[in-house]
């Protein structure tokens, strides 16, 4: 069945952990729109190959600016709403 959904269909989802937080990014709807970059007081993002990553992820001070600002909501912290 070709419409048969597939465990590993949402396998882009990439996920940084440290010091207690998770941040999750969907890579497939992610639209290399860099607010997340722009917007973090930590930098801890930065766009590889047009996909954001989360290298810094332990200088988070979790304000959550970035999973407010991301055009297309993407970004998951597990200390955000
Ligand atoms: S703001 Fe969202 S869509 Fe834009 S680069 Fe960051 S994670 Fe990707
Ligand atoms: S929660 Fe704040 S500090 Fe943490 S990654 Fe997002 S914008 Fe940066």
């Amino acid at each position: 069945m070709l419409r048969k959904a597939r465990i590993g269909d949402n396998m882009a989802t990439k996920k940084y952990d440290a010091n207690g937080i998770t941040i999750e990014i969907d890579e497939d709807r992610c639209i290399d729109a860099e607010e997340c970059v722009k917007v973090c007081p930590a930098n801890v993002f930065e766009i590889v190959d047009g996909k954001a990553t989360a290298p810094r992820v332990a200088d988070c001070i979790s304000c959550c600016a970035c999973v407010e600002s991301c055009p297309t909501k993407c970004i998951k912290h597990s200390a955000c709403p």
